[in-house]
């Protein structure tokens, strides 16, 4: 429960948002990902974004200027994984850069005969444990659209699984969940994926979730928000789970359909 300060201050930071309602509509309009919720689930999660954007920092890389609409696109979607669970959620940490197009960090990789690499890879986007989240506004741009894929949503969910320490599949749960159900289901569903990828079948799901569990937990929370139907298709019990942790069902009031 929030202290009545906490309540009282947090109403007045809303109150006090410089957002005209004409660029949150044009924020909504432009994220069909939103389309979904009803009005006053809209006005929560608006509510929420403006306690983002007082919380944290944007930053623009390579001369990239993060205008107030970029920030706001960015503010909805990040918050949309959080809009039953709270702005405590995105604790610890406060900068989200934005670069331009795809950065690419230069790495050291240790390939399998223990030999390191310098390498150079295009990444669309990075969390960092206890650091910034990173994105690329290419990759960010389109991401509200109901393909399948959102680099904002994969991002902050790694900062969720990030709670409790380096991301691996494995955020804080709620106290009525049971943790090793929660690893059960994902283990099973990752194994499986993972035999799916190497026999070439497609699920809807991009196969870079196949890398890791922490890279699985945050693509099939890409696919949840964006074609939820797709992960009660494949994987039910992922669905479940996701739907408990999130507090969210996706397809309330909507038949599900088969992919
Ligand atoms: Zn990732």
């Amino acid at each position: 429960m929030l202290g009545p300060l906490k309540n009282w201050w947090r109403k007045r930071i809303i109150a006090r948002s410089p957002v005209s309602e004409v660029q949150w509509s044009r924020a909504f309009s432009a994220l069909p990902l939103l389309d979904r919720l009803p009005d006053k689930d809209k006005q929560r999660l608006r509510d929420l974004a403006i306690l983002f954007l007082h919380q944290k920092e944007f930053s623009g890389a390579r001369g990239l200027t993060v205008s107030e609409d970029m920030t706001l696109l960015i503010a909805l979607q990040a918050c949309l994984p959080i809009l039953n669970l709270g702005i405590e959620w995105y604790r610890n940490w406060v900068t989200i850069i934005v670069y331009p197009a795809g950065f690419a960090p230069e790495r050291t990789v240790v390939d399998e005969y223990g030999l390191a690499h310098r390498v150079k890879q295009p990444l669309s986007g990075e969390a960092w444990l206890r650091g910034p989240v990173i994105l690329s506004w290419e990759a960010t741009e389109n991401a509200g659209e109901l393909d399948g894929s959102n680099v904002v949503i994969h991002e902050f969910v790694h900062k969720l699984d990030m709670l409790n320490g380096a991301a691996n599949g494995f955020p804080p749960l709620h106290g009525e969940m049971d943790p090793a159900r929660w690893s059960g289901v994902f283990t099973a569903a990752f194994d499986d994926f993972q035999q799916k990828m190497q026999r070439g079948i497609r699920t809807g799901i991009d196969s870079y979730a196949a890398s890791s569990p922490a890279e699985f937990i945050a693509v099939l929370s890409e696919v949840f928000f964006e074609k939820p139907e797709i992960i009660l298709h494949q994987y039910p019990e992922v669905y479940e789970k996701l739907k408990t942790f999130f507090l969210q069902d996706p397809l309330a009031g909507k038949y599900p359909e088969k992919p």
